[in-house]
């Protein structure tokens, strides 16, 4: 695409969804040049987006390149994509109610305030935008509009960030595990907003874990002797990503967001002296599981990890693993500082659980 384009001066025009755009942003920012692109399918918000993902060397990176100069995106067209491009659509916009969560936690505990441009345009119209999963899946003009809307804000946040923070949490970081592994489901590749679907419900279920529990009577010593000092992360982080093709990732990561006994015992007093204030915020913003699941079941996400080749094991595994792979502070981080990630993993995963496994 490159070669091709260097031949003259033409503007190229990205006509399609994920792969194609993305493609087309990487190459235009190469040969020094704008582009615009046609969206054929609300499955993601990448189109209005800081960055292109791509597979380069069998792994997905991300390169920072600038946003389309213009986009255009007929509902016409969108409302007769393939349904389950829609649906993971409708899922990667679900994504930011636990994304916005996360960041409300990271601003709660002093660790990355909330931009309020960056908030207003992902968060204003989401839930409206998210209410009527039956009409995205139909085709509703009105239903796909919205969903477009969300995504293509979702893009516009993060040029305005700079950063996918606005738009991308803890769900995210199930995804881009997932891809780090190569993970496919009988042999084929799942696309992001599939993947996301499943990530977004296990955040959000241990969501609905962490409002029920009293960290109004959170025991600070006890959080304090369970963290790791730098050393032992050091060797926790690289022995858990020993035999993967990115051994180093998870301590360069972690090591980036770690913070000393010290911080951790003022950060989880914070938490704790506001934890009335800080529930109210995150109960208005989460949408609890059962309702997440039936509408994203009602679009035609997916909402069982078998769904995506993803057994519970796995699942369960990715609950631990997926904090460490970026220095994003989200719920994960929460649920490690304070201790409690093995237990509300123990009521996920055991009997009467949301996936037992326990049988
Ligand atoms: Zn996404």
């Amino acid at each position: 695409l490159i070669a091709a384009l260097k031949v003259h001066n033409a503007i190229p025009v990205a006509v399609g969804s994920g792969t194609i755009n993305d493609l087309t942003k990487l190459a235009a920012h190469l040969t020094d040049r704008p582009y615009m692109c046609v969206a054929t399918a609300a499955s993601m918000d990448g189109y209005t987006a800081f960055g292109a993902s791509i597979t380069a060397n069998g792994a997905k990176q991300t390169f920072n390149c600038p946003a389309p100069q213009a986009c255009l995106a007929d509902i016409d067209i969108l409302s007769k994509a393939p349904t389950e491009m829609t649906a993971a659509g409708y899922a990667d916009l679900f994504a930011k109610i636990t994304a916005g969560a996360d960041w409300i936690f990271a601003d709660a505990l002093g660790v990355e305030p909330i931009d309020d441009t960056a908030w207003s345009i992902v968060q204003d119209g989401l839930h409206e935008a998210l209410a009527d999963p039956e009409g995205t899946k139909n085709g509703d003009t009105k239903a796909v509009t919205q969903l477009t809307e969300g995504l293509m804000l979702g893009g516009f946040a993060m040029q305005w960030s700079k950063s996918s923070r606005p738009a991308s949490g803890a769900e995210h970081q199930f995804s881009h595990l997932w891809n780090m592994e190569h993970h496919l489901n009988n042999g084929e590749h799942i696309s992001h907003g599939f993947q996301v679907s499943i990530g977004t419900l296990a955040v959000t279920a241990l969501y609905d874990l962490m409002l029920k529990t009293d960290f109004e009577n959170l025991d600070i010593a006890a959080a304090l002797k369970q963290w790791p000092t730098l050393e032992q992360l050091k060797e926790e982080a690289l022995s858990i990503f020993k035999a993967t093709d990115f051994p180093e990732i998870g301590w360069q990561e972690a090591k980036a967001k770690y913070i000393d006994h010290q911080e951790l015992e003022k950060q989880l007093q914070t938490l704790k002296n506001n934890w009335s204030n800080i529930k109210k915020r995150l109960a208005t913003q989460i949408v609890p599981f059962e309702e997440a699941k039936a509408r994203l079941a009602t679009v035609g996400a997916p909402t069982e990890p078998e769904h995506i080749g993803i057994t519970k094991e796995k699942l369960r595994e990715t609950f631990v693993r997926a904090q460490y792979i970026r220095r994003r502070f989200t719920i994960l981080d929460v649920a490690v500082r304070t201790g409690y990630l093995e237990q509300w993993l123990d009521q996920l995963f055991g009997k009467d659980g949301v996936w037992d496994i326990t049988t």
